[in-house]
């Protein structure tokens, strides 16, 4: 059974489509077989891995409400062991759509039923908000990965999205547990990101990864050639940076399977 992970936090900017299809072609250098399902409308994850979900033939949206045909949506990245569920625009009607559903925070978990036997690892990528596509990808995972941007405001909204993490394991998804805290764009040479760095390791003394991502210009170009950092400068330090954490992900033992 695969390993669910969710890359969550509501403000957009810190990194959730970045570590998310680098820490799944990470995990894929290491052999593991990687489904990433992109849960944001603004597709950026799909972009990222060489898929235009507008063009796709089926995307998230078209087996979002048929969890039958799940596997048919499933396609091949520019990254190798690297398999994509895309996103598209209409992925927007989704949530409007699930509004008066009965059991509306578990259609995705629905869909990753029939396939998640297949990988190793699924990682879920949020849009930036807390609205159902999140609450739906926080009830279909087991574990939760929150990146935190080095900079002045990282932990504002933090107690929301911590809220509504307890919220889901009261009552929607009790399995769900914390696998980590990220720091990214992190820079050294900058007193703020060394003075966020404390702040977060006092609010998550046992969360923080030891893997820190660094403020690197090859990961922000690196979407725009619809490739991986691994693909696009393996020498980079956000190559390096992710292919550490990788290895902490699978080091981080995989919460318990009985409830
Ligand atoms: P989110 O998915 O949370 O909205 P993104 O992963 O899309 O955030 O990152 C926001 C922007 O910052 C993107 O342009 C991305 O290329 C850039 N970026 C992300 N991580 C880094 C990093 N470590 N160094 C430099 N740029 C980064
Ligand atoms: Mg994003």
């Amino acid at each position: 059974m695969a390993r669910k992970i969710v890359v969550a936090n509501q403000k957009g900017g810190v990194g959730k489509t970045t570590s998310s299809v680098n820490l799944a072609a990470s995990l894929a250098v290491m052999e593991k077989k990687v489904l990433v399902i992109d849960c944001d409308p603004q597709a950026n994850a799909s972009s990222g891995l060489g898929v235009d979900g507008d063009n796709a033939p089926l995307s998230l949206y078209s087996v979002f409400f048929e969890p039958d045909k799940a596997s048919e949506a499933v396609m091949e990245t520019s990254s190798p062991f690297v398999w994509l569920i895309p996103a598209s625009q209409d992925l927007v009607g989704a949530e409007i759509e699930l509004i008066d559903k009965i059991g509306r925070e578990y259609f995705l978990q629905d869909v990753l039923r029939s396939i998640e036997d297949e990988y190793d690892f699924i990682i879920l990528d949020c849009p930036p908000s807390l609205g159902l596509l999140t609450l739906n990808a926080l009830c279909a995972a087991r574990e939760l990965l929150i990146p935190l941007q080095c900079e002045y405001y990282a932990l504002e909204g933090i107690a929301k999205l911590l809220n509504t993490y307890e919220q889901v394991r009261a009552r929607l998804n009790p399995r769900l547990t914390i696998l980590g805290v990220l720091l990214t764009m992190y820079d050294v040479r900058n007193k703020l990101s060394r003075q966020v760095k404390k702040e977060v390791r006092k609010c998550f003394p046992d969360k923080m990864f030891e893997t820190i991502i660094p403020r690197n210009v090859r990961l922000s170009e690196a979407p725009s050639y619809g490739m991986t950092i691994l693909s696009y400068d393996i020498k980079s330090k956000g190559a390096e940076a992710y292919l550490s954490l990788a290895k902490e992900v699978v080091t981080r033992k995989a919460p318990a399977i009985a409830a």
